[in-house]
């Protein structure tokens, strides 16, 4: 077993748009499936999604693994 192949299996996660910040959504993930996906824009993590649209989601930030 080595490493190298270990880490290229493992899943791939979406990165916030704006900030950069890892989120909880997996890259393979489709876009109709995922809660923070701006069309023509792409993946944005809770926070910036909330910063955007100005909802009240910030209970995410605390609470990564809810959904
Ligand atoms: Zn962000």
């Amino acid at each position: 077993m080595n490493l190298q192949f270990k880490l290229a299996s493992a899943e791939r996660m979406e990165r916030c748009v704006l900030c950069g910040r890892m989120t909880d959504v997996p890259v393979s993930r489709p876009v109709t499936e995922r809660t923070h996906y701006v069309d023509g824009a792409g993946e944005l993590c809770p926070a910036c999604f909330a910063e955007v649209y100005g909802v009240s989601e910030l209970r995410w930030i605390t609470e990564p693994a809810a959904l």
